[in-house]
């Protein structure tokens, strides 16, 4: 199970970006990675394992949607990977390629379908883009924070007002670190 398994799945793709005291990880590194991760959100697709096109989509979406958490949040803990324009470019191109009604005149006849061409993770993925549209333009916007615990990356929403932390471990690290930092100062 990735980090902050209850989180909405935008929110879940950002955190597959995460640190500890070892430093940065990267839970979309291999093709592997990525199965294991759609796995683990559900998303429905074929037996086929992800290309390494489609990994290098994936990444894309997760870099873009992590640059723009960080617009919505003035998130000053790191140094962005990508530019505000190439997140936001990268988020608009993918969504694009969510399947559309088509209808077609086969044998003599009008059929519903929907555009092909697109594979079950690039559709999987092209979702993950629609929500996280909703997400980062929308009211709940809002609520999305980053985690100053000490060296945490993650992103969560804040869904009750006293939540200050991505996690339980977050808070205890952080008070913990508080309560040094106090110790000391008095010494
Ligand atoms: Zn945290």
């Amino acid at each position: 199970m990735g980090m902050l398994p209850d989180e909405v799945v935008p929110v879940r793709l950002m955190a597959t970006v995460w640190a500890d005291t070892s430093g940065l990880h990267d839970d979309l590194r291999t093709r592997e990675d990525l199965d294991a991760w759609l796995d683990d959100v559900g998303i429905e697709r074929g037996s086929r394992p992800p290309s390494a096109a489609e990994l290098a989509l994936a990444r894309r979406l997760r870099d873009a949607v992590r640059r723009l958490a960080a617009q919505v949040t003035a998130d000053e803990r790191q140094s962005p990977t990508v530019d505000l324009d190439t997140a936001l470019g990268d988020l608009n191109d993918l969504v694009t390629r969510l399947p559309v009604p088509q209808l077609t005149f086969v044998a003599g006849k009008l059929q519903e379908g929907s555009s092909r061409g697109t594979s079950p993770v690039v559709t999987g993925l092209a979702r993950v883009a629609r929500e996280s549209i909703a997400l980062l333009g929308g009211p709940d916007a809002a609520k999305l924070r980053a985690c100053y615990a000490p060296g945490c990356v993650l992103y969560f929403m804040k869904t009750h007002p006293r939540r200050e932390w991505c996690s339980v471990a977050c808070g205890n690290r952080a008070r913990a670190a508080r309560h040094y930092e106090k110790i000391r100062s008095t010494r």
